[in-house]
């Protein structure tokens, strides 16, 4: 069974290496996760290439590549995008402890909205800013719901503005 923890080590080193070089060359592009343990992601090489994975909940990947090189073999493409998930997955897991942190102090309560509130209170600025760059590197869809937000700003007349 391949996983994120053992595929360094079960995929052919060649490949292995090959994907490794491609990652650090930063061409994993427009990764994302679309569902829970679902990724895709368009890997930039020789051509363009589109890969999705899937972890399930038992930790087994699943990888589909647009690359003919994919039969039945995993190929670089699909090692990139593996290394670039892990990356993600350890940022988001940087990101976390900020939020568990504030959620020991309220133990008792089980409402999630009260401790975030409560953290947002209690977080400086300068500390909400940096979170929320660290989450959009992990987290798209939060990603796009700022970025939306930086439009709606743009929209507003200048009159209503102080
Ligand atoms: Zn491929």
């Amino acid at each position: 069974m391949l996983t994120l923890e053992n595929f360094s080590l079960k995929i052919d080193p060649t490949i292995f290496n090959r994907g490794e070089k491609y990652f650090l060359q930063n061409r994993v592009q427009e990764l994302i996760e679309v569902k829970d343990g679902v990724w895709k992601a368009i890997v930039d090489g020789s051509e363009v290439y589109e890969i999705e994975v899937k972890i399930n909940s038992n930790g087994e990947i699943e990888t589909i590549c647009s690359c003919p090189y994919d039969f039945g073999h995993h190929c670089k493409h699909e090692v990139a995008m593996l290394l670039a998930i892990k990356a993600a997955l350890n940022r988001r897991d940087e990101a976390f402890p900020l939020v568990m942190k504030i959620s020991k102090k309220t133990k008792k309560s089980r409402n999630k909205t009260a401790a975030i509130k409560k953290w947002l209170k209690e977080s400086s600025k300068e500390e909400l800013k940096e979170f929320m760059l660290k989450f959009c590197d992990s987290n798209r869809e939060f990603k796009n719901s700022l970025y939306l937000q930086t439009l709606k700003n743009e929209n507003i007349p200048i009159k209503n503005q102080k």
